[in-house]
């Protein structure tokens, strides 16, 4: 695999991310601490994790404000999101909408300018309603483009989502968080459906990398988790505060969970990406299939852009049925791929979008999520499923 920036392939990262130190007779990965608060003698230590202290966060004091599970899995996070870079601080989430709602309200304030994209995660709506409700500036533009450059005259926060949710549609972050850092404003990311494997938002010059780990990071559609990796120690500190004052946190069950799961991670999505092609190159040779998206065909719109960016093209193929009925149908008729929301499982799902209202999508819009099953078994199940569909 592609050197990770550390030396290191992928895979041998993902591994070990975040271990402590191996010693003798103690488990590789300690398990979950469940602990609501922690001897603390005498006067309490300064506050952790803000300028100028422990990265990590260490010591714990409360429940709300600090566990060694999560400090695994956030140093774990931030090794793979920023490989080889000390500096980069992560704050993990009792969901992605958590960690999104930290950056967002922890950093604006009345006559603030915040620029959204308009085709993002579908939750981007009641937040811009109540980011105006407290006084903020919302604007939005399509991520196809690079549509967000024009709108960023004025700005404090640009929200790039790339590729989108579910149009899978990317925009050139470099560029964008350029401009925008020229005009005094922060950049983040939303980097759920990369993976810090596929796509690495700091590097490419964001303040912040948001991402919802309930999808591919973890992997198995058990666990809701969210992050924020940042390197600047003033913005990391507000959103830990801001966890702190939310209460938004994981528990240390899921935050252990997430870790065991990151050991696969490479792995999964090495397979979820192949397999994706090869769906969508199978589901493009059918006629009553259209609009077959995906970053990884080499002839899609979003490609080009994609191929400079991200080092893996995700699990997330979106096509078109011809209406509503013949989606239905498939999606029933389907013995491998299971009707679900979310996305990134081992286990292929897939669902009609337009059955939530909030996307600007067909109502024959299919956004698929390929698991790890054997590529051939998916591609027989989907042209059967389209056959049984065909036939009414
Ligand atoms: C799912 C998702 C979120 C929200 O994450 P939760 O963990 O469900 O709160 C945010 N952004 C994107 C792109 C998502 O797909």
């Amino acid at each position: 695999m592609v050197d990770g920036g550390n030396g290191d392939g992928d895979g041998t990262r993902v591994v070990r991310a975040g271990l402590p130190e191996e010693e003798p007779y103690a488990p590789p990965l300690p398990g979950p601490v469940l602990a609501a608060h922690y001897h603390l003698p005498g006067d309490p230590p300064p506050e952790s994790f803000g300028p100028g202290r422990d990265p990590r966060g260490v010591p714990y004091t409360y429940g709300r404000d600090n566990n060694p599970t999560w400090t695994g899995l956030e140093r774990a996070i931030g090794e793979l999101e920023a490989p080889g870079d000390e500096t980069a601080r992560t704050t993990v989430f009792a969901s992605g909408m958590a960690a999104i709602s930290a950056v967002l309200l922890s950093r604006t304030k009345p006559g603030d300018v915040v620029v959204l994209p308009s085709d993002g995660y579908n939750l981007l709506i009641p937040m811009r309603e109540r980011l105006e409700g407290y006084g903020v500036e919302v604007r939005t533009a399509p991520t196809g483009g690079d549509a967000q450059l024009e709108a960023l005259d004025g700005a404090t926060l640009l929200w790039i989502e790339s590729p989108s949710n579910p149009g899978l549609d990317v925009c050139d972050i470099r560029r964008l968080a350029d401009a925008a850092h020229e005009r005094g404003a922060l950049v983040a990311v939303d980097n759920t459906l990369a993976t810090p494997l596929g796509q690495r938002p700091l590097e490419l010059g964001a303040d912040y990398a948001v991402a919802s780990g309930t999808k591919a990071l973890t992997g198995h559609g058990d666990v809701l988790l969210g992050y924020v990796t940042c390197r600047d120690e003033e913005l990391a500190a507000s959103v830990r505060l801001w966890r702190k004052t939310v209460g938004a946190i994981p528990g240390p069950v899921e935050a252990w969970l997430a870790h065991r799961s990151l050991a696969t991670l490479e792995l999964r999505t090495a397979r979820q990406a192949s397999n994706a092609l090869a769906v969508a190159e199978a589901l493009r040779e059918r006629p009553e299939v259209s609009d077959v998206r995906h970053p990884g065909l080499p002839d899609d719109p979003a490609h080009e852009v994609a191929a400079r960016q991200m080092r893996r093209f995700g699990c997330v193929v979106s096509f078109t049925l011809p209406d509503k009925g013949f989606a239905e149908r498939f999606l029933a008729a389907l013995r491998l791929v299971g009707e679900a929301t979310s996305f990134g499982g081992v286990r292929s799902t897939a669902e009609r979008r337009g059955r939530w209202g909030g996307d600007a999508v067909p109502e024959g819009f299919v956004r698929m999520s390929v698991g790890v099953e054997d590529a051939a078994d998916l591609i027989a199940d989907l042209r059967t499923a389209l056959d049984v569909a065909g036939r009414g």
